[in-house]
């Protein structure tokens, strides 16, 4: 949008300009002409003619002359005068072809100063700045304007060819600058080599493809992955996303794919790219109200683009999306995107060469582990790992430290995941009632043998909460048992058990909203997706059901309203179930939970490693009295 903004602004400019202009001339002259009244009233004291200046320089009475062309006087020193006096000043004639001549003659002094007079000068500046005043005002009002959809910065801009997308003659990005991804990579792989050789395709017929489709979430290295092939084939390119063919008005999207593409065949071989096709490529004749003329046109325009030329003409044109499944069939045919390749988010070892790649040009202390980190943070994209360690390097510079540690990336991934940092609790009833929560989701946690182990908890809000229980996840054995998801839900019910207990029904407060949704959510997705409840292994629900725009509006039930009725049964019979669980864990360990609780009230944080100590201690005392009382 901002594109089209720019464009309006310089196109009315010039048509307002004429108008601005007589403004200004009109502003100069008045400022000119009260500039230059205020020195002639000043040195109108004495005067002297023309001709009078003639025979008094005759008459050797003129020490020094001095000839102003701006305002075509001379100033006139006469002899005898100190230099402090002011001049005579003599209005002269519009040629004065003797005075040089009996000036001269006579030995006076005289010299020709035209700046003399700056109120010229002035003037100009003043003239100048009103100027810029103008335009300044102008740009405001027009940015209003342009504003308000359909504002007449919008009408302008209506039917102009703009360039809207970006080149890169050479995008810098190799290969080497695109991690963990390993898969994808050795696909394109190939796309580098029809651009440096597509004779080797086509002398065995081989028609070279002339679309990749890239699949993946946002930050997964989708377009840096497109940049890299271009890097590597050492060709230009070209890049829009999806949204900017979008437009207000029929026919400019269309007009868009055209310029880009001719743009394009100029350039081959090439790489354009197009970010977020699905949302041009939409599924046609969907979505509600009806189609949408100005998308179809865009997208039948780009069909026909890329209809228009054959393989090896060099164009390939990549494109991005993470909604495979929107896309309009015809864009999936062969001949237009027919390779798609998924772009996941990376494993465990791919995390780790994502941050060697983005540690490169970071100083790390010597004690920053990397693989630590790839093990704390599952599910980071790419971007959030090169951004992760960005946000560490920030907060090094800011403590005025010379290298980056583990603090500071620690601080980063909690910063990422949990927000920003809030001021401390102050010491109270409900800060203690904290304290409980997150002590009874950790000690559930650690009490639970399927459960990952507690990486810390501690009392410093971060975003939305007071307190938090972080985990160390289990890495990447891509399944979930079902022992392991009744132990989420038996740990995410922890918190609520312990306000319970401690402080009986009257007391449980709102903190726990979040626990009770998630532990919903597990065990509704058990029941229906999983089959891992006594309704069986039915699927009752499809994966990733969301409503979206483009296909159907509604998510299909596939179940009857007396399945519904089991569901819910189901869901309630397995969180109550691990409720009683959790809160039999805190009954079981309570004193050991009120100790916890001391020390995380005395210190806000406790690491894993000091929780698991306290909790042996704890363990080993209990068996010795155990131990003494046989
Ligand atoms: P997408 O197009 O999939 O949304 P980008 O390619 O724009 O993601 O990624 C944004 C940034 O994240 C990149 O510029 C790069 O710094 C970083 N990044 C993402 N994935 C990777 C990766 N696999 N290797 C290295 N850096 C990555
Ligand atoms: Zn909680």
């Amino acid at each position: 949008m901002k594109g089209s903004r720019n464009f309006a602004q310089s196109l009315s400019l010039t048509k307002v300009r004429s108008k601005a202009g007589k403004t200004a001339v009109i502003g100069w002259m008045l400022l000119q002409s009260l500039l230059m009244s205020a020195p002639a009233m000043a040195q109108a004291r004495e005067s002297l003619s023309y001709t009078g200046l003639l025979k008094k320089i005759d008459a050797g009475e003129v020490e020094r002359v001095e000839i102003d062309e701006a305002q075509n006087v001379a100033r006139v020193r006469l002899q005898g005068k100190s230099k402090t006096d002011p001049p005579v000043e003599v209005q002269l004639l519009d040629r004065n072809p003797e005075l040089i001549d009996r000036l001269r003659k006579n030995k006076v002094t005289f010299e020709s100063d035209p700046t003399a007079d700056n109120s010229v000068v002035v003037g100009l500046i003043a003239n100048l700045l009103l100027f810029m005043l103008l335009i300044a005002g102008l740009l405001l009002i027009l940015r209003r304007s342009s504003n308000s959809p359909g504002g007449p910065g919008q009408a302008m801009s209506f039917g102009k060819s703009r360039a809207r997308f970006q080149m890169e003659a050479k995008t810098g990005v190799m290969f080497d600058d695109v991690a963990g991804i390993e898969e994808a990579k050795e696909e394109l792989q190939e796309v580098v080599t029809f651009l440096k050789k597509p004779e080797r395709f086509t002398a065995v017929g081989a028609r070279i493809p002339k679309g990749v489709l890239l699949v993946g979430s946002p930050g997964t290295g989708k377009t840096l992955l497109a940049k890299a092939i271009a890097g590597e084939a050492g060709v230009p390119f070209f890049s829009i996303s999806g949204s900017e063919f979008v437009e207000m008005f029929v026919g400019v999207g269309a007009s868009r794919v055209r310029d880009l593409f001719k743009k394009a065949k100029e350039n081959a071989p090439c790489i354009v790219f197009i970010d977020e096709i699905d949302a041009v490529g939409r599924q046609r004749g969907a979505g509600i109200g009806g189609g949408n003329d100005e998308r179809e046109q865009t997208l039948n325009q780009l069909l026909t683009e890329m209809d228009g030329f054959e393989g090896n003409a060099g164009i390939i044109v990549i494109a991005a999306t993470n909604r495979p499944d929107v896309l309009d069939s015809a864009l999936l045919r062969p001949g237009r995107f027919d390779r798609q390749i998924v772009v996941d988010l990376p494993t465990h070892k791919g995390r780790l060469k994502i941050l060697e790649v983005h540690a490169r040009n970071k100083r790390l202390a010597d004690e920053v582990c990397l693989d630590t980190i790839a093990q704390r943070t599952p599910g980071f994209s790419g971007a959030e790992l090169a951004n992760l360690l960005n946000e560490a390097a920030i907060l090094t510079a800011r403590r005025r430290k010379d290298a980056i540690t583990m603090l500071e990336i620690n601080d980063a991934i909690d910063r990422v995941i949990a927000g920003m940092e809030r001021p401390p609790l102050v010491d109270s009833k409900r800060k203690r009632l904290i304290a409980y929560h997150e002590v009874g989701h950790a000690i559930v946690a650690t009490m639970l043998k399927h459960h990952d182990p507690v990486q810390k908890v501690t009392l410093v809000p971060r975003g939305q909460a007071l307190g938090i229980t972080w985990f160390t996840p289990d890495e990447e054995q891509g399944l979930t048992t079902r022992a392991e998801k009744l132990a989420q839900i038996t740990c995410a019910l922890g918190g609520r058990a312990a306000e319970l207990i401690i402080y009986g029904e009257d007391e449980i407060t709102t903190g726990a909203g979040g626990d009770i949704q998630a532990v919903t959510s597990i065990a509704r997705q058990m029941v229906t997706l999983f089959g891992m409840s006594d309704l069986g292994n039915v699927a009752l629900e499809s994966m990733g059901n969301e409503v979206f725009l483009g296909r159907g509006l509604m998510p299909q039930s596939e179940y009857s309203e007396e399945m519904a009725t089991k569901i819910d049964q189901q869901v309630y019979q397995i969180a109550m179930q691990c409720y009683e669980e959790a809160c039999k864990i805190i009954r079981d360990n309570r004193e050991l939970v009120d100790r916890l609780v001391d020390v995380l009230m005395d210190q806000e944080t406790i690491e894993g490693d000091e929780f698991r100590k306290i909790v042996q201690e704890y363990r080993d005392s209990r068996s010795q009295t155990a131990n003494a009382a046989n």
